[in-house]
């Protein structure tokens, strides 16, 4: 049994992993794949101290950070349920898709979230070559340029007053027959004077010169007229989804979008259970801010130990 398990090994599970091996717990950490998010990302700009890297190197760097200490690392794992244990300090069971049970004393979720796609085709073909889904890392490459912002909810409209204020023009392109952003963001939205907002339009292609982007088609949905906006980059803004649907049983407090609820000691509502990243309630979603949540975690994961656990 370990004294730790973390589940879940992207920036926020190797962090916790890394600061409860160094206060010499039994720690393991199983990832359905080792790295998450940033093994899908090219350039990263805003890793503070670094100024510039690529996901896969940093995914090596975790797992280097990693095998320094002596950490139990289960990669290719899915964590398919949680049975909290039944009085504290007892011992919770993380049960795999391969029929294993796992026991420790404290869990760490850090099973991250994933952008909602799209599903048209281009989308894969161009992510990271014009495809892109946070404007916090990537809007700064497309300075001067021309992007679309699909999506008209509180984060496209953010994404695309964001955008606005660094590129050449954006076109928000939303589904519905009305953006559904809070009235004050649509409001500054629309006093943008570099902004077009497209409602009733169905994106369903984004076109390329087989190097980067070049163009969105979509559908004008009243008149079922296709229209192709040309331009150098796509924001897909449709949502992100946290990995928490093997928690829905658990008796662990989700938020209404599935998140795992957390307080500022990254605390669940169950004792002994602890969750950092982008799997959480916590704002913005970043490597920086998950690798904090993760060692946060971590330090709270030590102090419940301390507290709670027989020798
Ligand atoms: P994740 O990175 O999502 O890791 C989750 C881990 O949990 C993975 O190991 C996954 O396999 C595992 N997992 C999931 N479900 C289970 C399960 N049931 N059982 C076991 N394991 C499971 N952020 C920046 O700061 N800068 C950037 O430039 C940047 N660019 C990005 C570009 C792209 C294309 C994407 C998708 C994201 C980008 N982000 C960027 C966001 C950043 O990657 C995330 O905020 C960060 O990775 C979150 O870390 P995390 O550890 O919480 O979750």
């Amino acid at each position: 049994p370990f004294e730790v398990l973390v589940v879940g090994g992207g920036p926020a599970g190797a962090a916790a992993s890394v600061y409860t091996a160094r206060k010499g717990f039994a720690t393991g950490i199983a990832a359905e794949r080792f790295g998450g998010q940033v093994l899908d990302t090219m350039g990263i700009e805003n890793f503070i101290s670094v100024p510039y890297t690529e996901g896969p190197k940093l995914a090596r760097q975790l797992e280097a950070h990693v095998a320094e200490y002596d950490i139990d690392v289960m990669n290719l794992q899915k964590a398919v349920k949680l049975i909290p244990a039944e009085q504290t300090g007892g011992y919770h069971t993380v049960e795999l898709e391969n029929g294993a049970a796992l026991k420790a004393r404290t869990v760490i979720l850090s099973t991250g979230a994933r952008w909602r796609n799209l599903g048209v085709p281009g989308e894969f073909e161009y992510r990271n070559r014009g495809v892109a889904y946070c404007p916090h890392c990537d809007g700064p490459l497309f300075k001067g340029k021309r992007v679309a912002v699909i999506g008209g909810g509180n984060s496209g409209v953010e994404a695309a007053i964001d955008l606005a204020g660094i590129v050449g023009h954006v076109t928000l392109v939303e589904f519905d027959t009305k953006l559904r952003a809070d009235q004050v963001l649509q409001d500054k939205l629309r006093s943008m004077k570099n902004v077009d907002v497209l409602v009733n339009a169905q994106t369903t292609e984004v076109t390329g010169d087989g190097e980067r982007v070049n163009g969105l088609v979509y559908k004008d949905r009243a008149s079922g007229e296709e229209h192709t906006v040309e331009l150098e980059g796509v924001f897909v803004q449709i949502g992100l989804v946290p990995n928490t649907e093997w928690l829905k049983d658990s008796g662990l407090l989700l938020s209404k979008f599935g998140e795992v609820a957390i307080d500022s000691h990254a605390a669940t509502n169950l004792p002994g259970i602890f969750a950092a990243g982008d799997c959480t309630t916590v704002p913005y979603k970043q490597i920086i801010i998950a690798m904090g949540e993760g060692s946060k975690a971590a330090l709270s994961a030590f102090d419940f130990l301390i507290r709670n656990a027989n020798p």
